[in-house]
C-alpha cells in the first residue's frame, strides 16, 4: 500500500538522480542539479496543495494551513550535499517533512497552526564558504547581504547565481513574508554508528555539540636529511606530530569529547629534506562547550611545550567558534511521545555533526529526530538508510508535529 510514508523513499530516489556521478552526488548551492532539486520538492508540494515561498537566499517552504494564522511550525533539512554526497543528508529531512505534511492531509487533521516544510539553502557550505547559510540568515545570524556576497572557487557570487536561469531562485514563487517561527524540528540520517549499534531506530537529539576548528602553523629549520645531525634539528613535521598526538589524547581523555587533525601539508614535502613548514586542522567537538574549552587550553599548553623543546614556532587560528546547541525539552518529549505511541523506543543522542536546527534554535525551540545511518556512515555516496527506519521516522515527525501544535495552542 502506497502512503506518504512510502513516498519518501521513492522520492529520495528520485531526488539522487540529481548530481549523481562516479564518487557519489555533488549538488552543490545554486547548481543546475541542486536548483533541479528544488524543482522537484515545489512540485511535490503544488500538487499536494501547500503554498510556496522562497526567500532571498534560495530558502524554500511548502506551507499547510492551520485553523489560524500565527507563527508556524517549520519542518526540514537541506536539498544540497557536499562534493562525494550521499541520497539521504539532509535530503530526508526535506523530503520527510513533506510527506508528514501529506500524513496530516490523509488523516484529515486540523492544526491550530500553519505547518511549513522548509528546504534551507546551502548547509553543507559545499559551494559557498558558509556552512548552513539559508538557516544563517532566516535566524538572523548572517544578514542577506554578507551571504549573497559570498563567492564560490570561480568568484562566482551567490547573488550571481540565484539570478541564474539555470541554477537559481524558481519562478513563480512569491516572496515568504517574514514571520516568527513557533517551533522548529528536523528529521535527519544519525551519519554515525550510535543507533545502528543499539539496535534502535529512532533516536531524539539532546544537543547538537561545540565546534572549533583552527589552523595550526608549525615552522622549524630545513636542512639536508643527510648531514643535518639529530640534535641540531628543528623538524617542524616532528612538532606538527606532537600535536596531532596531544589531540587525540585530550580528546580521549574527555568524555564525549571527539577531536581531528584531519588536513595536513608539509613543506617542501621531500623524502630527503628536513620539514621547514607543516600546516594542520584542528575540529574539537563536544555536547559542552566546558569541554571544548578545555581542550583548548590543553593543546595550547601543548604547544608552549613543543616550541620550548623542538626549537620550532607554532601559531594557533581559530578559524571556527560554534557553541553548543541544546535542543528544547518540551519538543523533545513531544518527539519521545510520538515515538512511544507507535510502540518504538528511542534514544537520547547527541549530534557530533552541525545542523540547521543549531541556527534555529536561536530564535525558536528546536528538536531533532534521528533514523540509523546503515555502517554508521555518511558524507559518501554509499550512505544508506533502511526503508523501514526512513518511513518509521517520517511517521514519527507527523505525530510530533501534532503533539507540539496541541502542546503550544494559539499563543
Ligand atoms: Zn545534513
Amino acid at each position: 500500500m502506497t502512503s506518504p510514508a512510502n513516498d519518501v523513499v521513492a522520492r529520495l530516489l528520485e531526488l539522487s538522480a540529481l548530481g549523481r556521478y562516479d564518487g557519489g552526488i555533488d549538488r552543490g548551492l545554486a547548481t543546475p542539479p541542486e536548483r533541479a532539486a528544488r524543482e522537484r520538492f515545489a512540485y511535490w508540494a503544488r500538487r499536494a496543495g501547500f503554498t510556496l515561498s522562497q526567500d532571498v537566499v534560495g530558502n524554500l517552504f511548502a506551507r499547510r494551513s492551520g485553523m489560524h494564522d500565527v507563527a508556524p511550525i517549520v519542518v526540514g533539512s537541506h536539498l544540497d550535499t557536499v562534493r562525494t554526497g550521499g541520497a539521504y543528508d539532509g535530503a530526508y529531512g526535506v523530503v520527510g517533512a513533506l510527506c508528514a505534511l501529506q500524513i496530516l492531509d490523509r488523516d484529515k487533521c486540523v492544526t491550530t497552526r500553519p505547518v511549513e516544510a522548509v528546504a534551507w539553502a546551502g548547509e553543507e557550505g559545499s559551494r559557498f564558504p558558509l556552512g548552513c547559510l539559508g538557516s544563517s540568515v532566516f535566524a538572523g545570524l548572517t544578514s542577506e547581504g554578507d551571504a549573497l556576497a559570498l563567492r564560490d572557487n570561480d568568484g562566482i557570487s551567490l547573488n550571481a547565481a540565484l539570478q541564474s536561469r539555470e541554477s537559481g531562485s524558481l519562478p513563480d514563487v512569491p516572496v515568504r513574508p517574514r514571520q516568527e517561527t513557533a517551533a522548529y524540528l528536523e528529521l535527519h540520517v544519525e551519519q554515525g554508528p550510535v543507533l545502528e549499534a543499539a539496535g534502535v531506530s529512532l533516536g531524539v537529539v539532546t544537543a547538537i555539540a561545540a565546534q572549533r576548528r583552527y589552523r595550526a602553523i608549525v615552522k622549524g629549520a630545513s636542512g639536508h636529511a643527510g648531514t643535518v645531525p639529530m640534535e641540531r634539528r628543528s623538524d617542524a613535521l616532528c612538532g606538527a606530530a606532537d600535536i596531532v598526538l596531544a589531540v587525540e589524547r585530550e580528546a580521549r581523555s574527555s568524555a564525549g569529547a571527539v577531536a581531528t587533525v584531519g588536513h595536513v601539508k608539509v613543506e617542501p614535502n621531500g623524502t630527503n629534506i628536513i620539514p621547514l613548514r607543516v600546516s594542520l586542522s584542528v575540529d574539537i567537538r563536544s555536547s559542552e562547550d566546558a569541554r571544548v574549552e578545555h581542550i583548548e587550553r590543553a593543546l595550547q599548553t601543548v604547544i608552549a611545550e613543543t616550541e620550548r623543546r623542538r626549537g620550532v614556532q607554532i601559531a594557533l587560528e581559530r578559524l571556527e567558534v560554534r557553541a553548543a546547541a541544546p535542543m528544547d525539552a518540551r519538543l523533545r518529549a513531544a518527539l519521545h511521545r510520538s515515538c512511544a505511541a507507535i510502540g518504538q523506543p528511542a534514544l537520547d543522542i547527541t549530534s557530533g555533526a552541525g545542523h540547521d536546527a543549531t541556527c534555529l534554535s536561536r530564535v525558536a525551540p528546536a528538536a531533532m529526530l534521528f533514523v540509523p545511518s546503515v555502517g554508521g556512515v555518511s558524507h559518501i555516496g554509499a550512505e544508506r538508510t533502511e526503508d523501514r527506519d526512513l518511513e518509521l521516522g517520517v511517521a514519527v515527525l507527523a505525530a510530533a508535529i501534532i503533539e507540539v501544535d496541541r502542546d503550544l495552542g494559539q499563543n
